[in-house]
């Protein structure tokens, strides 16, 4: 079976299992190639359902972890959104293709924060290949802090583990009506899912569910140990 297939039979599975519901989500999921952000060496698994590993001892998330992810924030065209955590820049060039990719009437955009250098010039190496660059801003460095330079967003996305308060500086960072989607918890065990929402000074927080992250570190996040 090619990717292509494996990749249409792996979104059928995550609809079937109730976690893509959204069809901008779900069309997102069939068109971004997840083999492309990956090590050769774990390439053959890009359309099983599973973390793996992508250097610097940081993993790729699960593909329902992406999916379910992409649904809590609600993307819409035109959305400036910001992710901490790029990783293998997978996730991003999802968010791209729901905000900005095929349609040069919005201005959708990303920016994604990613401490590694190394890993944020893979990431930028791949989304070249696959053509996302255009939609995405890759920065080095720590995305606790956010990136005020082109604060606010729309949608704040982390992909690592934070400690709990959640980092001021995401929460002031995001847009009247925003949405911040964010693990939080215990550094070596249970952590939970949260959707933010800012409504003026007041931010609702809605648990989702238990999750398992790499840890977020920096300054509003863990100790780098
Ligand atoms: N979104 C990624 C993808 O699509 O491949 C997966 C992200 S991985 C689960 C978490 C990433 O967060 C790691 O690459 C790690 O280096 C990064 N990270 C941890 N703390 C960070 C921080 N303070 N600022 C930026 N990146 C951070």
């Amino acid at each position: 079976m090619n990717y292509e297939e494996k990749r249409k039979q792996l979104v059928e599975s995550l609809k079937e299992r109730g976690i893509l519901t959204q069809e901008k989500v779900i069309n997102a999921m069939l068109k971004v190639p997840r083999e492309q952000f990956l090590p050769e060496n774990v390439q053959d698994s890009a359309y099983v359902d599973t973390p793996l590993l992508i250097g610097s001892e940081q993993t790729i998330s699960a593909p329902h972890m992406n999916a379910m992810m992409c649904e809590i924030l609600n993307l819409k065209k035109g959305d400036k959104v910001l992710e901490v955590g790029t990783g293998s820049g997978y996730h991003a060039s999802l968010c791209a293709e729901i905000v900005a990719a095929n349609n040069s009437k919005t201005s959708g955009h990303i920016y994604t924060i990613e401490r590694h250098e190394d890993l944020a010039e893979k990431a930028r190496e791949n989304m070249r290949r696959t053509g996302y660059d255009k939609y995405i801003t890759v920065i080095v460095g720590d995305g606790t802090l956010g990136y005020p330079q082109e604060a606010p967003y729309d949608k704040i996305l982390v992909t690592a583990a934070s400690p709990m308060p959640i980092p001021p500086p995401l929460k002031q960072q995001l847009k009247e009506g925003g949405i911040l989607c964010i693990p939080a918890g215990s550094r070596r065990y249970t952590q939970n899912l949260y959707k933010i929402t800012r409504k003026g000074d007041q931010f609702k927080k809605d648990k989702i569910t238990g999750v398992r992250f790499v840890s977020l570190i920096g300054k509003y996040g863990f100790d780098d140990s």
